[in-house]
């Protein structure tokens, strides 16, 4: 528990991949190619139409039903010249494409293909004249319109090919946040709104092309300081996540709430050599943090005699890393290993920069119910179990979350979202490590199981390894106050908490012999660590 300044607001967050949500599309007005044509009955079969076409409107010559090739060439955009000896149309767009049409032709040359109509173009007065079909198969295509022809309303409903989207959507603004979980690097990229995007691996990196909507890009082209991320560059209406170098591979997903794009990047998994004589690889030493609760002016709950938890935890985070590496081959990091202010985030920050297997952050539970007692083990989620879990996290969320909330890059919600990402891959291991943990309590505390939780708290948010929190008891209830201050209940704690350490990486990495000495280094100085990197 602490007192503190400013409250943590969380996003709603789903993880759920999916494909993006494409919003319904209402055709309407604005950026429509409405043909009209209006009858006009006369002797001769001439008739006059209309063409709309945003909003500006274009006569159309028609003549026994088919309309003037040249009227609608013009009106979407495109160029006419006339060969006045053989009346054949030459009709152009950039760049370099063009479409031809004369009197009789069934075969309509579009750039390089050969387009066939129903019936022949005709001459009639010097002009040109074509079926629907040569529109709606041809031209139009060419013009990147499509189109709907309305006999009953003789009416031409003509849409950008791309879909109605395409002209009308509104331009997507992003921000973009480079992360790295060890061993891949998230680059994501937020969007204002989700979009059609096709990925696409280029020489430099992987390239991301916005299909039917304009982009408002943050930068231009910004440099990382990640081991795998060079770059991110924007061009036109496509992005570019340049690779360091070209070993490396990407593929990318969209997630929603909020709509972002996931791009990651790794490398491409190599079949091992084939070496029979090759020794077996150093088992790697594995890194344990534990994380005392508060600190400094932070002082956490008070108990009734007037025991502070900042104490609390970080008496028993001593016993704890000295009993871990008694039942775990591993080197173990406090977080802190004095009376010093840390704020939440470089507490994960160092424990994913010492690439630890295991997160644990220690703390004293309090409450005004009389009679609350017991231990608790939380474990990440966005989502908590109850009221009461929801009340714990809130205050626990209350300490300072980053060294430099002030620093122009800083984006609470795209930082809690990365974050997220980064817990998330380890949400089951958590799990399954707080149950252990608590299953030990409950011995320890000789107390009903007030059960494993989820809550979203922050300390937890940002690490990329199993990370829990550990609620010791209640501080606030006079008789675990006094077993709280005791060294025999501590040590106890701590014993417990390190069997069940052991259990859980019991199947990963048997326990080894007892290392030569105690293997516990101090708490250095809270480092910014690797993720998120820090853009140059
Ligand atoms: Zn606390």
């Amino acid at each position: 528990m602490l007192s503190g300044a400013g409250r943590l607001n969380y996003p709603v967050i789903s993880n759920s991949v999916s494909t993006p949500p494409f919003r319904p599309v209402v055709p309407c007005l604005p950026g429509l190619l409405v043909l009209v044509l209006a009858m006009h009955g006369s002797a001769s079969g001439q008739q006059t139409a209309s063409l709309v076409w945003r909003g500006e409107t274009f006569p159309i010559a028609v003549s026994r039903g088919d309309f003037s090739v040249g009227d609608v060439a013009r009106a979407v955009g495109l160029t006419v010249s006339r060969d006045t000896t053989t009346g054949v149309l030459t009709i152009a767009a950039k760049p370099g494409r063009q479409l031809l049409a004369g009197p009789g032709t069934v075969q309509v040359p579009v750039d390089q293909k050969i387009v066939e109509i129903s019936k022949p173009v005709r001459s009639d007065a010097g002009v040109l004249y074509a079926p629907a079909d040569f529109f709606e198969k041809a031209l139009f295509p060419f013009a990147g319109v499509t189109g709907a022809w309305d006999a009953g309303e003789r009416l031409w409903t003509i849409t950008p090919a791309g879909g109605p989207a395409a002209e009308r959507g509104a331009p997507v603004t992003l921000d973009v946040a480079v992360v790295h979980v060890d061993p891949t690097t998230q680059v994501v990229l937020r969007e204002s709104t989700a979009a059609r995007f096709v990925p696409r691996l280029v020489e430099s990196g992987l390239q991301i092309r916005w299909t039917d909507r304009k982009i408002v890009p943050p930068f231009a082209e910004r440099r990382f300081d990640d081991p795998l991320v060079a770059a991110v560059r924007f061009e036109g209406d496509a992005v570019t996540v340049v690779f360091r170098d070209p070993t490396l591979t990407a593929h990318a997903y969209p997630l929603t709430d909020p709509d972002r794009i996931v791009v990651e990047v790794g490398r491409l998994v190599q079949s091992p050599p084939i070496e029979p004589a090759a020794p077996p690889p150093p088992v790697p030493a594995l890194t344990i943090v534990v994380d005392p609760g508060h600190g400094g002016t932070e002082t956490g709950a008070i108990g009734p005699a007037g025991l502070q938890e900042k104490d609390v935890t970080l008496q028993i985070a001593r016993r704890l890393a000295a009993a871990i590496p008694r039942v775990v081959s591993s080197r173990v990091v406090l977080t802190r290993d004095s009376d010093s202010a840390i704020s939440l985030d470089d507490r994960t920050s160092l424990a994913n920069h010492e690439k630890a297997g295991l997160f644990l952050s220690l703390h004293a539970n309090s409450s005004r119910a009389v009679g609350a007692h017991g231990s608790e083990t939380y474990y990440l989620s966005l989502e908590t179990s109850d009221q009461v879990s929801q009340d714990v996290a809130r205050r626990e969320n209350l300490a300072p979350a980053a060294a430099a909330p002030g620093s122009p890059e800083a984006n609470p919600d795209l930082d809690f979202i990365l974050w997220d990402l980064a817990q998330s891959a380890h949400i089951n291991e958590s799990s399954r490590l707080a149950e252990a943990i608590q299953t030990q309590l409950n011995v320890v505390s000789r107390t009903e199981n007030r059960g494993i939780k989820q809550a979203p708290f922050r300390v937890l948010a940002g690490a990329t390894m199993p990370a829990v929190l550990v609620e010791v008891g209640f501080i606030s209830h006079p008789d675990e106050e006094k077993q709280l201050r005791s060294a025999a209940f501590q040590e106890s704690v701590a014993v417990a908490i390190a069997k069940a350490v052991g259990e859980f990486f019991g199947r990963r990495q048997p326990a080894a012999a007892p290392a030569a000495g105690l293997a516990v280094t101090p708490s250095p100085a809270p480092s910014p660590g690797v993720t998120p990197s820090p853009a140059r």
